[in-house]
Protein backbone atom coordinates (compact mmCIF):
# COMPACT_ATOMS: atom_id res chain seq x y z
CA UNK A 1 0.00 0.00 0.00
CA UNK A 2 1.30 3.32 -0.91
CA UNK A 3 2.21 5.42 2.14
CA UNK A 4 0.41 8.58 2.71
CA UNK A 5 1.50 11.46 5.00
CA UNK A 6 -0.75 13.92 6.44
CA UNK A 7 0.59 17.59 6.14
CA UNK A 8 -1.15 20.82 7.18
CA UNK A 9 -0.21 23.72 4.68
CA UNK A 10 -0.49 27.21 6.21
CA UNK A 11 0.42 29.95 3.73
CA UNK A 12 0.03 32.70 5.82
CA UNK A 13 0.32 36.73 4.40
CA UNK A 14 2.23 38.17 1.69
CA UNK A 15 4.57 36.11 -0.58
CA UNK A 16 4.24 33.55 1.82
CA UNK A 17 0.96 32.46 0.04
CA UNK A 18 2.77 32.69 -3.21
CA UNK A 19 5.89 30.29 -2.22
CA UNK A 20 3.69 28.07 -0.67
CA UNK A 21 1.99 27.37 -3.30
CA UNK A 22 4.78 27.23 -6.01
CA UNK A 23 6.28 24.33 -3.02
CA UNK A 24 3.01 22.67 -3.28
CA UNK A 25 3.04 22.83 -6.89
CA UNK A 26 6.91 21.22 -7.01
CA UNK A 27 6.06 18.39 -4.47
CA UNK A 28 2.38 16.88 -6.07
CA UNK A 29 4.83 16.43 -9.51
CA UNK A 30 7.54 14.95 -7.29
CA UNK A 31 5.19 12.47 -5.30
CA UNK A 32 2.80 11.84 -8.72
CA UNK A 33 5.91 10.79 -10.14
CA UNK A 34 8.56 9.23 -7.54
CA UNK A 35 5.98 6.21 -6.46
CA UNK A 36 6.29 4.86 -3.00
CA UNK A 37 4.25 7.74 -1.03
CA UNK A 38 1.86 10.19 -1.72
CA UNK A 39 0.96 13.60 0.65
CA UNK A 40 -2.48 14.30 1.62
CA UNK A 41 -2.18 18.37 2.05
CA UNK A 42 -5.34 19.96 4.08
CA UNK A 43 -4.60 24.09 3.95
CA UNK A 44 -5.39 26.42 6.61
CA UNK A 45 -6.59 29.69 5.71
CA UNK A 46 -4.59 31.31 9.58
CA UNK A 47 -3.12 34.50 8.89
CA UNK A 48 -3.54 38.06 9.09
CA UNK A 49 -6.54 38.05 6.99
CA UNK A 50 -8.52 36.26 9.71
CA UNK A 51 -7.23 38.61 12.53
CA UNK A 52 -9.36 41.40 10.70
CA UNK A 53 -12.25 39.28 9.98
CA UNK A 54 -12.37 37.55 13.46
CA UNK A 55 -10.15 39.52 15.62
CA UNK A 56 -7.46 36.42 15.73
CA UNK A 57 -4.97 34.73 13.40
CA UNK A 58 -5.70 30.91 14.00
CA UNK A 59 -8.69 29.55 16.25
CA UNK A 60 -7.86 28.62 19.97
CA UNK A 61 -7.42 24.92 19.42
CA UNK A 62 -5.36 25.61 16.20
CA UNK A 63 -1.96 23.80 17.97
CA UNK A 64 -4.13 21.08 18.70
CA UNK A 65 -5.46 20.64 15.09
CA UNK A 66 -2.38 20.14 14.13
CA UNK A 67 -1.59 17.27 16.50
CA UNK A 68 -3.36 15.17 13.80
CA UNK A 69 -0.60 16.08 10.75
CA UNK A 70 2.56 14.60 10.25
CA UNK A 71 4.57 17.74 9.63
CA UNK A 72 3.72 21.50 9.23
CA UNK A 73 4.53 23.17 5.94
CA UNK A 74 4.24 27.13 6.87
CA UNK A 75 4.65 30.59 4.41
CA UNK A 76 5.15 33.52 6.58
CA UNK A 77 2.91 35.48 8.49
CA UNK A 78 2.88 39.35 8.69
CA UNK A 79 0.99 42.60 7.78
CA UNK A 80 1.59 45.82 7.07
CA UNK A 81 -1.32 47.38 9.05
CA UNK A 82 -0.60 44.85 12.18
CA UNK A 83 2.38 45.09 14.36
CA UNK A 84 4.79 42.37 14.36
CA UNK A 85 4.78 41.35 18.03
CA UNK A 86 0.73 40.68 16.96
CA UNK A 87 1.11 38.43 14.11
CA UNK A 88 4.49 36.82 15.31
CA UNK A 89 2.85 35.89 18.81
CA UNK A 90 -0.51 35.15 17.67
CA UNK A 91 0.56 32.46 14.87
CA UNK A 92 4.38 31.11 14.53
CA UNK A 93 4.78 31.30 18.04
CA UNK A 94 1.66 29.93 18.98
CA UNK A 95 2.26 26.97 17.05
CA UNK A 96 5.80 26.39 18.06
CA UNK A 97 5.90 26.58 21.86
CA UNK A 98 2.90 24.47 22.53
CA UNK A 99 3.90 21.71 20.06
CA UNK A 100 7.53 22.51 21.51
CA UNK A 101 9.27 22.62 18.59
CA UNK A 102 12.75 23.51 20.26
CA UNK A 103 15.14 22.77 17.79
CA UNK A 104 14.93 25.43 15.25
CA UNK A 105 17.49 24.04 12.39
CA UNK A 106 19.14 26.21 9.53
CA UNK A 107 21.25 24.90 6.98
CA UNK A 108 22.81 27.28 4.56
CA UNK A 109 25.13 27.06 2.13
CA UNK A 110 26.11 28.49 -1.04
CA UNK A 111 23.87 26.73 -4.04
CA UNK A 112 25.66 26.05 -7.41
CA UNK A 113 25.47 29.40 -9.72
CA UNK A 114 24.85 31.71 -6.42
CA UNK A 115 27.63 34.19 -5.66
CA UNK A 116 28.04 34.98 -2.41
CA UNK A 117 28.25 39.07 -1.86
CA UNK A 118 31.59 38.34 -0.21
CA UNK A 119 34.01 38.48 -3.02
CA UNK A 120 36.45 35.59 -1.61
CA UNK A 121 33.86 33.18 -0.72
CA UNK A 122 33.20 30.30 -2.94
CA UNK A 123 31.06 27.48 -2.80
CA UNK A 124 32.87 25.00 -0.63
CA UNK A 125 33.68 28.02 2.09
CA UNK A 126 30.50 27.80 3.66
CA UNK A 127 28.70 25.19 4.55
CA UNK A 128 26.93 25.76 7.95
CA UNK A 129 23.76 24.20 9.86
CA UNK A 130 23.05 27.11 12.75
CA UNK A 131 20.64 25.00 15.48
CA UNK A 132 18.31 27.80 17.43
CA UNK A 133 16.89 27.28 20.76
CA UNK A 134 13.23 27.48 19.70
CA UNK A 135 11.30 27.39 23.12
CA UNK A 136 12.76 30.09 25.21
CA UNK A 137 15.36 32.57 26.38
CA UNK A 138 14.61 35.80 25.29
CA UNK A 139 11.51 34.44 23.67
CA UNK A 140 10.32 33.74 26.22
CA UNK A 141 7.51 36.18 26.82
CA UNK A 142 8.27 37.01 30.28
CA UNK A 143 8.48 40.91 31.17
CA UNK A 144 6.16 44.14 31.67
CA UNK A 145 5.98 47.97 31.64
CA UNK A 146 5.34 50.20 34.83
CA UNK A 147 4.56 53.60 34.80
CA UNK A 148 3.32 53.38 31.04
CA UNK A 149 3.86 56.93 29.48
CA UNK A 150 5.82 58.61 32.31
CA UNK A 151 9.15 59.44 32.53
CA UNK A 152 9.96 56.79 35.21
CA UNK A 153 8.77 54.34 33.00
CA UNK A 154 10.17 50.84 33.62
CA UNK A 155 10.35 47.86 31.10
CA UNK A 156 11.45 44.56 31.50
CA UNK A 157 12.30 41.36 28.83
CA UNK A 158 13.42 38.34 30.94
CA UNK A 159 15.59 36.03 29.33
CA UNK A 160 14.54 32.58 30.57
CA UNK A 161 16.90 29.55 30.27
CA UNK A 162 16.62 26.50 31.93
CA UNK A 163 18.84 23.71 32.29
CA UNK A 164 16.89 20.98 31.05
CA UNK A 165 15.99 23.47 27.41
CA UNK A 166 19.71 23.97 27.32
CA UNK A 167 20.84 20.89 27.89
CA UNK A 168 18.50 19.62 25.19
CA UNK A 169 19.32 22.20 22.59
CA UNK A 170 22.85 21.48 23.86
CA UNK A 171 22.49 17.47 22.72
CA UNK A 172 20.82 17.97 19.69
CA UNK A 173 23.57 20.34 18.08
CA UNK A 174 26.19 17.97 19.13
CA UNK A 175 24.47 15.07 18.00
CA UNK A 176 23.66 17.07 14.44
CA UNK A 177 27.68 18.24 14.39
CA UNK A 178 28.65 14.49 14.59
CA UNK A 179 26.51 13.50 12.22
CA UNK A 180 28.08 16.25 9.49
CA UNK A 181 31.53 14.92 7.62
CA UNK A 182 33.52 17.89 10.10
CA UNK A 183 32.54 16.73 13.29
CA UNK A 184 32.63 20.43 14.36
CA UNK A 185 30.68 22.84 16.80
CA UNK A 186 30.04 26.69 17.41
CA UNK A 187 28.38 27.26 20.72
CA UNK A 188 27.78 30.78 20.84
CA UNK A 189 26.67 32.88 23.44
CA UNK A 190 27.44 36.77 25.28
CA UNK A 191 28.42 35.11 28.62
CA UNK A 192 30.95 38.24 29.24
CA UNK A 193 28.20 40.54 29.65
CA UNK A 194 24.68 38.12 30.17
CA UNK A 195 26.49 36.62 32.97
CA UNK A 196 23.53 34.56 34.27
CA UNK A 197 21.88 32.65 31.73
CA UNK A 198 24.51 32.61 29.24
CA UNK A 199 27.08 30.97 31.90
CA UNK A 200 24.96 28.78 32.05
CA UNK A 201 25.01 27.72 28.51
CA UNK A 202 28.48 27.48 28.69
CA UNK A 203 28.44 25.29 31.41
CA UNK A 204 26.66 23.58 30.51
CA UNK A 205 27.75 23.02 26.67
CA UNK A 206 30.98 22.02 28.73
CA UNK A 207 29.28 19.20 30.43
CA UNK A 208 27.50 17.56 27.32
CA UNK A 209 30.47 17.85 25.28
CA UNK A 210 31.97 15.43 27.83
CA UNK A 211 29.68 12.63 25.84
CA UNK A 212 30.89 13.82 22.26
CA UNK A 213 35.00 13.56 22.65
CA UNK A 214 34.70 12.81 18.68
CA UNK A 215 33.32 16.27 18.43
CA UNK A 216 35.62 19.47 18.23
CA UNK A 217 33.72 22.42 19.29
CA UNK A 218 35.12 25.56 20.90
CA UNK A 219 33.24 29.01 22.18
CA UNK A 220 32.12 32.58 20.48
CA UNK A 221 31.09 35.76 21.89
CA UNK A 222 28.08 36.46 19.68
CA UNK A 223 29.91 39.70 18.22
CA UNK A 224 33.14 38.68 17.61
CA UNK A 225 30.95 35.45 15.66
CA UNK A 226 29.73 38.41 13.36
CA UNK A 227 32.80 39.29 12.40
CA UNK A 228 34.59 35.26 11.98
CA UNK A 229 31.14 34.50 9.62
CA UNK A 230 32.43 37.23 7.65
CA UNK A 231 35.91 37.00 7.31
CA UNK A 232 36.56 33.36 7.72
CA UNK A 233 33.27 31.55 7.22
CA UNK A 234 35.36 28.02 6.30
CA UNK A 235 36.16 27.51 9.77
CA UNK A 236 32.78 27.01 10.54
CA UNK A 237 30.32 24.49 10.57
CA UNK A 238 27.14 23.32 12.99
CA UNK A 239 26.73 26.17 15.47
CA UNK A 240 24.41 27.00 18.11
CA UNK A 241 22.71 29.70 19.55
CA UNK A 242 20.06 31.20 21.86
CA UNK A 243 16.70 31.80 19.94
CA UNK A 244 17.21 35.60 19.88
CA UNK A 245 21.24 35.24 18.58
CA UNK A 246 20.56 32.44 16.41
CA UNK A 247 17.57 34.26 14.95
CA UNK A 248 20.11 37.60 13.82
CA UNK A 249 23.09 34.98 13.01
CA UNK A 250 21.09 33.23 10.05
CA UNK A 251 19.60 36.21 8.24
CA UNK A 252 23.44 37.05 8.35
CA UNK A 253 23.88 33.18 6.66
CA UNK A 254 21.33 33.65 4.51
CA UNK A 255 22.44 37.16 3.19
CA UNK A 256 26.19 36.00 2.72
CA UNK A 257 24.99 32.77 1.05
CA UNK A 258 23.49 34.82 -1.82
CA UNK A 259 19.96 35.63 -0.43
CA UNK A 260 16.84 35.67 2.40
CA UNK A 261 15.04 34.39 -0.63
CA UNK A 262 16.88 30.38 -0.66
CA UNK A 263 17.35 29.98 3.30
CA UNK A 264 14.93 27.08 4.43
CA UNK A 265 14.42 26.36 8.03
CA UNK A 266 13.05 23.12 10.42
CA UNK A 267 11.39 23.77 13.39
CA UNK A 268 11.68 20.44 15.36
CA UNK A 269 10.36 18.40 18.45
CA UNK A 270 12.98 15.52 17.71
CA UNK A 271 11.28 13.02 19.86
CA UNK A 272 8.85 12.88 17.23
CA UNK A 273 5.70 13.17 19.84
CA UNK A 274 4.17 16.64 17.92
CA UNK A 275 4.73 17.46 14.55
CA UNK A 276 7.60 19.54 13.11
CA UNK A 277 7.15 22.67 11.27
CA UNK A 278 9.01 23.38 8.22
CA UNK A 279 9.04 27.26 6.62
CA UNK A 280 11.33 29.82 4.82
CA UNK A 281 13.67 31.54 7.10
CA UNK A 282 12.42 34.72 5.40
CA UNK A 283 9.13 36.89 6.23
CA UNK A 284 5.83 37.96 4.31
CA UNK A 285 7.54 40.77 2.64
CA UNK A 286 5.28 43.03 1.74
CA UNK A 287 7.28 45.31 -0.58
CA UNK A 288 6.82 42.66 -3.24
CA UNK A 289 3.86 41.06 -2.40
CA UNK A 290 1.71 40.17 -5.42
CA UNK A 291 4.06 40.73 -7.89
CA UNK A 292 5.36 37.41 -8.58
CA UNK A 293 8.86 37.40 -8.10
CA UNK A 294 9.14 36.07 -4.65
CA UNK A 295 12.05 33.87 -5.03
CA UNK A 296 10.51 29.80 -4.06
CA UNK A 297 13.99 28.17 -3.64
CA UNK A 298 13.95 28.55 -0.20
CA UNK A 299 10.48 27.16 0.39
CA UNK A 300 11.94 24.22 -2.26
CA UNK A 301 14.97 23.38 -0.30
CA UNK A 302 12.06 23.38 3.07
CA UNK A 303 10.22 20.94 1.11
CA UNK A 304 13.48 18.98 1.14
CA UNK A 305 13.98 19.00 4.62
CA UNK A 306 10.45 18.00 5.35
CA UNK A 307 10.68 15.09 2.94
CA UNK A 308 13.52 14.18 4.83
CA UNK A 309 12.18 14.41 8.13
CA UNK A 310 9.22 12.40 7.00
CA UNK A 311 11.74 9.60 5.96
CA UNK A 312 11.68 9.91 2.48
CA UNK A 313 16.10 11.09 1.86
CA UNK A 314 15.62 9.83 -1.78
CA UNK A 315 12.65 12.02 -2.68
CA UNK A 316 14.38 14.84 -0.52
CA UNK A 317 17.59 14.13 -2.45
CA UNK A 318 15.74 14.42 -6.25
CA UNK A 319 14.30 17.50 -5.39
CA UNK A 320 17.40 18.68 -4.17
CA UNK A 321 19.02 17.89 -6.86
CA UNK A 322 16.42 19.63 -9.36
CA UNK A 323 17.03 22.74 -7.46
CA UNK A 324 20.59 22.97 -7.78
CA UNK A 325 20.07 22.35 -11.50
CA UNK A 326 17.60 25.46 -11.73
CA UNK A 327 20.25 27.60 -9.21
CA UNK A 328 22.52 26.62 -11.60
CA UNK A 329 21.13 28.64 -14.61
CA UNK A 330 21.20 32.66 -13.79
CA UNK A 331 18.61 33.36 -16.57
CA UNK A 332 16.47 30.90 -13.88
CA UNK A 333 17.17 33.68 -11.19
CA UNK A 334 14.63 35.80 -9.30
CA UNK A 335 15.04 39.60 -8.86
CA UNK A 336 16.78 38.86 -5.21
CA UNK A 337 19.83 37.53 -6.74
CA UNK A 338 20.07 39.82 -9.66
CA UNK A 339 18.27 38.03 -12.18
CA UNK A 340 14.83 38.62 -13.72
CA UNK A 341 12.61 35.48 -13.32
CA UNK A 342 9.65 35.12 -11.89
CA UNK A 343 8.35 32.86 -8.87
CA UNK A 344 6.55 31.04 -11.75
CA UNK A 345 9.57 30.08 -14.01
CA UNK A 346 11.61 29.01 -11.42
CA UNK A 347 8.77 27.05 -10.50
CA UNK A 348 8.51 25.49 -13.89
CA UNK A 349 11.76 25.26 -14.06
CA UNK A 350 12.20 22.65 -10.86
CA UNK A 351 9.39 20.90 -12.45
CA UNK A 352 11.09 20.19 -15.91
CA UNK A 353 14.28 19.31 -13.79
CA UNK A 354 12.33 16.68 -11.20
CA UNK A 355 10.69 15.12 -14.83
CA UNK A 356 14.30 14.98 -16.49
CA UNK A 357 15.74 13.11 -13.67
CA UNK A 358 13.04 10.33 -14.01
P1 LIG B 1 8.09 39.95 8.12
O1 LIG B 1 7.54 41.13 8.83
O2 LIG B 1 7.06 38.93 7.78
O3 LIG B 1 9.31 39.38 8.79
P2 LIG B 1 9.74 41.52 6.42
O4 LIG B 1 9.32 42.26 5.21
O5 LIG B 1 10.12 42.21 7.65
O6 LIG B 1 8.60 40.47 6.69
P3 LIG B 1 11.32 39.62 5.09
O7 LIG B 1 10.08 39.12 4.49
O8 LIG B 1 12.19 38.63 5.72
O9 LIG B 1 11.03 40.68 6.15
O10 LIG B 1 12.06 40.39 3.92
C1 LIG B 1 13.17 41.21 4.06
C2 LIG B 1 13.52 41.68 2.67
O11 LIG B 1 14.03 40.60 1.87
C3 LIG B 1 12.31 42.22 1.93
O12 LIG B 1 12.56 43.52 1.54
C4 LIG B 1 12.09 41.33 0.75
O13 LIG B 1 11.90 42.05 -0.43
C5 LIG B 1 13.32 40.44 0.66
N1 LIG B 1 12.87 39.04 0.54
C6 LIG B 1 12.47 38.24 1.54
N2 LIG B 1 12.11 37.04 1.07
C7 LIG B 1 12.28 37.06 -0.25
C8 LIG B 1 12.06 36.10 -1.30
N3 LIG B 1 11.61 34.87 -1.08
N4 LIG B 1 12.35 36.49 -2.56
C9 LIG B 1 12.81 37.70 -2.81
N5 LIG B 1 13.04 38.65 -1.88
C10 LIG B 1 12.78 38.34 -0.61
MG1 LIG C 1 11.20 40.36 9.17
Amino acid sequence: MTKTYRIAAIPGDGIGVEVIGAGLAVLEVLTGNSGGFRLEVTRFDWGSERYRRIGSLMPADGAAQLLAFDAILFGAVGAPDLPDHLTLWGLRLAICQPLDQYANVRPTRILPGIRSPLARVGPGDLDWVIVRENSEGEYAGHGGRSHRGKPQEVATEVAIFTRAGVTRIMRFAFELARSRPRKRLTVVTKSNAQRHGLLLWDEIAAEVAQGFPDVSWDKMLVDAMTVRMTLHPQSLDTIVATNLHADILSDLAAALAGSIGIAPTANLNPDGSTPSMFEPIHGSAHDIAGKGIANPVATFWTAAMMLEHLGEPAAAARLMRAIERVTADPTLHTPDLGGAASTRRVKEAVIAALTLAD
